[in-house]
């Protein structure tokens, strides 16, 4: 399995509290340089003319906020909460506010914010977004999120588009979407939105949706005599935990995007909204082992934390990556197969199962990496009241040069 090298900062913080405490270790990390790096590549492969934003419900905090905030346009809110939190650390940037199940107060908040722009998701929305904005001394832009069948692509798995979901209106919502946006000119629609595919890692088959979103936004501009002049292309990127190398190739994404652009723009803008694929690799999720066990023939090492922390691999379904940090003692199993969970009282909190590990002992370190998206904000918690893990942000100039999958993509 090719993984990262171990980013030596997060050594150096793990050694400190060896030294500083006896307790069993049990931290996110988050390598703020490494997000910096990463962001500012995906930046600069970026076409002229095409805005980048991210999606914070991959990860809310803080410190991440602050260091992608000089490198992307602005970002979106998937909840009223995820607004005020994103408003009130980011006012200077502009927000957008998607998402099912809207309440008037949060249509009302937004509406009234300087710079956010509501993503509407049904006729119903619309008509209660409408009555707000009429009271309102403002004009309140708008993209209606589109629920559209792409041929050719709609009937891979990944695809959430082309199907009944809660998500976005159909395409024969629009006449009556028009008629409404038309009756109540606070309203402005600047754009239409698409977020229909999750965990894509085709560069090839993203160039086609966005190619499919420019056309038919020229055919809707056309049939229905609008202006709208942005598209704002979703995020999804996929990242593939097993093998990074093999996650979506942005490089090839930006390139043939130029060629998308020349030929079906006409005048159209792009915008992406990504999540996972921008802040999955600055965060690394660190267990300390406390007992390696063997159980009707099987070895189980359980650690401090568990999936009430990093609840990633059983939402992926998948045995997350990891790698050991020795500690001092001497291995209770060697070239062994065993099984990573974490304390918490249920058989589903396995964070790996029947890894091989070379050496494996009490006090040994083990290291996830790719916890930086969909990692502690999915997690439940106060399963257990077990202690939140220590949360660790290493700042960007603090350290030198970290590992890369984004440059071993390129
Ligand atoms: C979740 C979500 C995103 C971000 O998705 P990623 O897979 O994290 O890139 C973007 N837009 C919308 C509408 C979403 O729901």
């Amino acid at each position: 399995m090719t993984l990262h090298c171990f980013p030596e900062p997060i050594e150096a913080a793990i050694a400190q509290w060896r030294a500083e405490s006896p307790e069993p270790i049990c931290a996110y990390i988050y390598d703020l340089q490494a997000l910096e790096r990463h962001v500012r590549w995906m930046r600069e492969a970026l076409p002229d003319g095409c805005e980048l934003y991210y999606a914070a419900k991959a990860n809310p905090e803080a410190p991440l906020l602050r260091t992608l905030a000089p490198w992307v346009h602005g970002f979106e809110a998937a909840s009223g909460g995820e607004l005020r939190w994103l408003h009130e650390r980011q006012s200077g940037h502009p927000l957008l506010f998607g998402g099912p199940g809207k309440l008037d107060s949060e249509l009302a908040l937004a509406a009234s914010l300087p710079a956010c722009t509501l993503h509407v998701e049904s006729l119903g929305e619309l008509a209660r977004l409408a009555a707000i904005a009429d009271l309102s001394d403002k004009q309140v832009p708008v993209f209606l999120r589109m629920n559209i069948a792409v041929p050719g692509i709609s009937d891979t798995r990944l695809m959430m588009g082309g199907k009944p979901t809660p998500f976005g209106m159909d395409e024969g919502d629009l006449p009556q979407a028009v008629a409404m946006l038309r009756r109540h000119p606070r309203l402005r629609l600047e754009g239409f939105h698409f977020h229909l595919m999750s965990h894509q890692k085709d560069a090839r088959m993203q160039l086609d949706l966005v190619r499919a979103y420019l056309d038919v936004v020229h055919r809707w501009n056309a049939t229905y005599g609008l202006d709208v002049g942005m598209v704002n292309a979703g995020g999804g990127f996929g990242v593939d935990y097993a093998e990074p190398a093999s996650s979506f190739d942005w490089l090839q994404f930006c390139q043939g995007l130029r060629g998308v652009l020349r030929e079906h723009a006409r005048g159209l803008r792009l915008r992406f909204e990504p999540g996972r694929y921008v802040s999955v690799t600055c965060g690394w999720y660190v267990m300390e082992v406390i007992d390696v066990k063997r159980s009707h023939g099987e070895y189980f090492a359980v650690a401090r934390g568990g999936t009430h922390h990093f609840r990633t691999p059983p939402a992926q379904g998948h045995d997350h990556p990891f790698r050991i940090l020795r500690g001092a003692h001497p291995p209770a199993i060697e070239n062994e197969r065993v099984t990573l969970v974490g304390q918490l009282c249920t058989p589903k909190d396995v964070l790996a199962r029947a890894q091989p590990v070379q050496a494996l002992a009490p006090g040994d370190c083990l290291l996830f990496p790719l916890a930086g998206a969909y990692a502690w904000n999915i997690s439940h918690q106060n399963f257990l009241m077990h202690p939140a893990p220590r949360m660790v942000f290493l700042e960007a100039n603090a350290r030198a040069a970290s590992p890369a999958w984004p440059s071993v993509v390129a």
